[in-house]
């Protein structure tokens, strides 16, 4: 199977008619979608069927983000290099210092230069790298309307919705249910912010693991034969500042940290 290089190549190859049959606005967005492994070339009906062929040898196999994210990770950093920072900065609710944007990350300040590499105070997981440079190469960079949506309503979020609950919202149930207490104190440790009145909840807060795209975790304890429930939410524009795989990579990595974390404090079984 051929590799593209950079989304240029994918461009080079579609007619250019912006005709919008992928479900893309443009020809380029589809390109930059298939670059990262959001999309298939057999998407675009009017693509060559030798072509699709060539690039596209195994219609089963999962997104390259989650396949092989250190490979996934390079290209992203690469596409860096033609970006306009200013306009990303703007953008993405990023300041810009030299030839280095720097924005918060649950909190903490985490910069990417010219050329794609990021520098924070921490260590930096892929789940992070890949939807900040994602977030800084593709987001719309909307105004967040404050508008709470589950993950299911996000555009393509109902089809991988079952597996987000899985990998997402059962385990962090899961911790906030052993661990009630700790729970609480780490949603909180990530600058949360409260939660408008309509939302509260035993555990409610909003979390901002990028500037447009803040994200409310909601946790009911168990009450009047009810069991306990945890919930997610995103704000409506989430799926124009970040693509849904990104926004998937956010939530699982975000409930991993936080098993991780209760075991850190001695919990083995979180
Ligand atoms: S269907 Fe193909 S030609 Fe039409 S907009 Fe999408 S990529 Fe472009």
């Amino acid at each position: 199977m051929q590799q593209p290089k950079h989304a240029m190549e994918i461009f080079q190859l579609l007619d250019k008619s912006n005709c919008r049959q992928c479900g893309e606005k443009t020809c380029l967005a589809f390109a930059g979608a298939v670059f990262r492994g959001q999309r298939r070339m057999s998407e675009c009906p009017t693509l060559d069927p030798g072509i699709v062929a060539r690039y596209e040898a195994n219609p089963d196999s999962p997104d390259d983000s989650e396949q092989n994210p250190d490979e996934y990770l390079k290209r992203l950093k690469s596409e860096i290099l033609g970006i306009d920072l200013a306009q990303a900065a703007e953008r993405a609710g990023a300041r810009l210092v030299g030839n280095r944007l720097t924005l918060e990350v649950l909190g903490k300040e985490f910069s990417v230069d010219a050329d794609g590499n990021l520098f924070t105070g921490i260590h930096i997981n892929p789940w992070v790298a890949v939807p900040l440079l994602t977030y800084l190469l593709y987001g719309q960079g909307r105004p967040v309307t404050g508008n709470w949506v589950s993950f299911r309503e996000l555009k393509d979020g109902a089809e991988r919705y079952p597996l987000f609950r899985k990998r997402c919202e059962e385990p962090m149930k899961r911790v906030a249910d052993l661990h009630t207490g700790l729970f609480d104190d780490m949603v909180h440790i990530f600058n949360g912010n409260q939660v408008q009145k309509q939302f509260e909840s035993d555990i409610a807060v909003v979390l901002h693991p990028l500037p447009k795209v803040p994200l409310m975790v909601c946790y009911w304890l168990p009450e009047d034969g009810l069991q306990s429930s945890l919930n997610l939410f995103f704000d409506d524009t989430a799926d124009s500042n970040l693509d849904i795989g990104s926004i998937f990579t956010l939530g699982v990595g975000l409930a991993q940290m936080f098993q991780k974390l209760a075991q850190r404090h001695g919990f083995a079984n979180a």
